[in-house]
C-alpha cells in the first residue's frame, strides 16, 4: 500500500505554489500561479488578497486532482507563506477591506520613527526581538485602520479581522470557521512577546490594534482547521504552518543548536538555530522563532539580506549584460580574479547588519578593462560577501558555526556556492530537495497527522546532493575581505 502525500501551500510574494510530497520527502507534483504586483506610490507594495486566494486555491485544486489520477491519497495540508504581508477583512463577508499591504512597503517609515523618538524602540526589541522597521506588521495594521473609513470603530466592536497570509488563507479554506495562526507567523507583527509566547496587550495598545481583531496562536503543528467541502471539494486538515524562511529551516531539519540554514532567492534569509533560549543579538540581528512544538519554543537568530538574486536580475534586465541568471556561472568562472571589482547592492538599502535606509548601491575599482564579465562576478561574490558579514555578526553573538546549508534558486550556480564557502571559509552543504520552504510545511503537517512520528524521522529524509568545501588561500580571504570592507564603509550614509 502506497503512503499518503502531504500537500503544502507555498504563499510567495510573486507566486502561490501548491506542492505534493511523498514521506521521504521526495516531490511528487508542482503547480504554481504567478500574480500581479501594485505600486501604487514609491516605496508602497500592495497584493490583491482576492488574486492571492484564487491563485491558491487554482494550485491546490491542480495539485489534488494530480493526486486523485494517480489514485494517491492526501493526509493533511501544510501552510507557509510570505511573512509580515498584512491583511484586514470584515468578519461577515470575508472581504478583504483594504488591499494587503506587503512586507517591503515602507509607507510607515514615519511612524516607526515616530515611534523611536517617542521612546519605545527598546521596549519593542526587548519583547519582539524585532526592530521598530516598517518591514513588520504592526504599524501596516495601524495605517489600514486609519485610512478605511469606520474601520477602527468596527476593528473595536470585533467585527473585522487580522491575519497574515496563512491566517487569511485558513480563513477562506475553512469557509469562514477559522482565525488562526502559528507562533511563527505571530512573533513578526511586532505584537507578540517571544518569551511569554502570547499577543502582548502594551504592544497592542501602543500600536492602535484592537486585540480583538487578533488570530488565535497555535503551534506550528496543530490542528488549524478543516477545509470546506464547498471550497476545496473535499475535507482535509490544515496540520502545519510555518512562515517562509522558518518552514525552510525546518526543510532543512535545522534542528540543533548551532544548525544554521541560508536561503538564496531574491534576498537571502540566514537563519540560526540558538535552541530554546532566545538570544538578543548585539549586532542588529534579529531573535525570532525558529518554531513551537507541542508547546516548546526554539529559537533563532536571523540576517536577512535585501539584495541576493536580485541582483542578478539587475544584470539581465536592467543593464543587459546578460541573457538569463544560468549565464552568469560561465561569465565569473572565466575570470581569474574580482580583479579589485566590488559591487554593494544597496539597491533598497541595506539591510541586516548594517539597517541603512539610505545608503544606495555602488561600484567600486573600476577600470578600461572592466566589461559585463568583471560586473556579473562583482554581483555574485557580493552575495558571499554579504553572507560573510552575517555569519561574522552571528559569530560576535557568540554562535559557533561549522557548515551552512544552502537552498533557493541561486545556489544551483555551482560557481557561487564554491566562492561562498571560500569566503565563509567553512563547507557549504546543497541538499538534494531544494524545495525546503514548501517541504517545511508538509514536514509540520505530516508531525500532527502522524505521517511522521519524530523529528528524527526527518533528519532522516535529508540528503546531501553536495557539499562545497573552502578552496581559497588565506592570504587571499584576507584581501578580498578587507576590500570589501572598505566598499561598504564607503557605501554607507
Ligand atoms: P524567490 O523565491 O525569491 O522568487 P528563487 O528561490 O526562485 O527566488 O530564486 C530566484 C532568484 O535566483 C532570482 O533572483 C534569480 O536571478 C536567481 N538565480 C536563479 N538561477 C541562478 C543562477 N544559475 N545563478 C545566479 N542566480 C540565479
Amino acid at each position: 500500500m502506497t503512503t499518503p502525500l502531504l500537500l503544502s501551500i507555498d504563499q510567495g510574494t510573486t507566486s502561490s505554489r501548491a506542492m505534493l510530497f511523498e514521506r521521504d520527502g521526495s516531490t511528487f507534483a508542482l503547480a504554481q500561479r504567478e500574480f500581479k504586483q501594485y505600486y501604487p506610490q514609491s516605496g508602497w507594495v500592495e497584493h490583491d488578497p482576492e488574486e492571492i486566494w484564487q491563485t491558491t486555491l487554482e494550485v491546490c485544486k491542480e495539485s489534488l486532482s494530480k493526486a486523485k489520477s494517480a489514485n494517491r491519497s492526501v493526509a493533511a495540508i501544510g501552510i507557509t507563506n510570505q511573512r509580515e504581508t498584512v491583511i484586514v477583512w470584515d468578519r461577515s463577508t470575508g472581504k478583504a477591506i483594504h488591499p494587503a499591504i506587503v512586507w517591503q512597503d515602507r509607507r510607515t517609515a514615519e511612524t516607526c520613527r515616530k515611534l523611536s523618538t517617542d521612546g519605545h524602540a527598546d521596549m519593542f526589541t526587548r519583547k519582539t526581538g524585532l526592530l521598530v522597521d516598517p518591514y513588520f506588521s504592526g504599524t501596516k495594521i495601524g495605517w489600514i485602520l486609519d485610512h478605511v473609513d469606520g474601520a477602527r470603530v468596527r476593528a473595536e466592536r470585533g467585527e473585522l479581522a487580522f491575519g497574515t497570509v496563512d491566517s487569511f488563507l485558513m480563513w477562506r479554506l475553512s469557509g469562514g470557521q477559522a482565525h488562526v495562526t502559528d507562533a511563527t507567523n505571530a512573533c513578526r507583527t511586532l505584537l507578540f512577546n517571544i518569551h511569554d509566547n502570547r499577543w502582548d496587550e502594551q504592544l497592542c495598545s501602543v500600536l492602535g490594534v484592537p486585540m480583538a481583531m487578533l488570530p488565535d496562536v497555535h503551534d506550528c503543528a496543530a490542528d488549524f482547521c478543516t477545509t470546506s467541502k464547498e471550497v476545496l471539494g473535499v475535507e482535509l486538515k490544515v496540520a502545519g504552518v510555518a512562515g517562509d524562511q522558518h518552514a525552510a529551516s525546518i526543510g532543512q531539519v535545522c534542528f540543533e543548536p548551532g544548525m544554521i540554514k541560508s536561503t538564496y532567492g531574491t534576498g537571502c534569509f540566514m537563519m540560526l538555530n540558538t535552541g530554546a533560549k532566545p538570544i538578543a543579538s548585539s549586532n542588529k540581528l534579529l531573535t525570532t522563532l525558529a518554531y513551537r512544538l507541542d508547546g516548546k519554543t526554539s529559537y533563532a537568530i536571523e540576517g536577512s539580506i535585501f539584495v541576493a538574486g536580485a541582483a542578478i536580475q539587475w544584470l539581465r534586465d536592467g543593464l543587459g549584460i546578460i541573457k538569463d541568471a544560468e549565464e552568469s556561472q560561465e561569465l565569473a568562472k572565466n575570470l581569474d580574479s574580482n580583479h579589485g571589482v566590488y559591487l554593494v547592492p544597496a539597491f533598497t538599502g541595506m539591510g541586516a547588519p548594517y539597517w541603512d535606509a539610505d545608503a544606495r548601491g555602488a561600484l567600486y575599482g573600476l577600470t578600461r578593462n572592466s566589461g559585463p564579465a568583471t560586473i556579473t562576478r562583482a554581483a555574485l561574490e557580493s552575495v558571499c560577501y554579504q553572507s560573510m558579514d552575517l555569519l561574522n555578526a552571528m559569530r560576535s553573538d557568540g554562535a559557533s558555526i561549522d557548515t551552512v546549508r544552502v537552498d533557493g534558486g541561486m545556489v544551483k550556480n555551482d560557481w557561487l556556492s564554491q566562492y561562498l564557502a571560500s569566503v565563509l571559509n567553512i563547507p557549504v552543504e546543497r541538499p538534494m530537495q531544494t524545495e525546503t520552504t514548501a517541504l517545511g510545511a508538509a514536514y509540520l503537517a505530516g508531525l500532527q497527522v502522524g505521517v511522521y512520528d519524530s523529528l528524527d524521522e526527518l533528519t532522516a529524509n535529508w540528503q546531501q546532493e553536495r557539499v562545497f568545501t573552502p578552496s581559497m588561500d588565506e592570504h587571499t580571504r584576507t584581501q578580498v575581505s578587507a576590500e570589501w570592507a572598505d566598499a561598504i564603509r564607503r557605501t554607507r550614509s
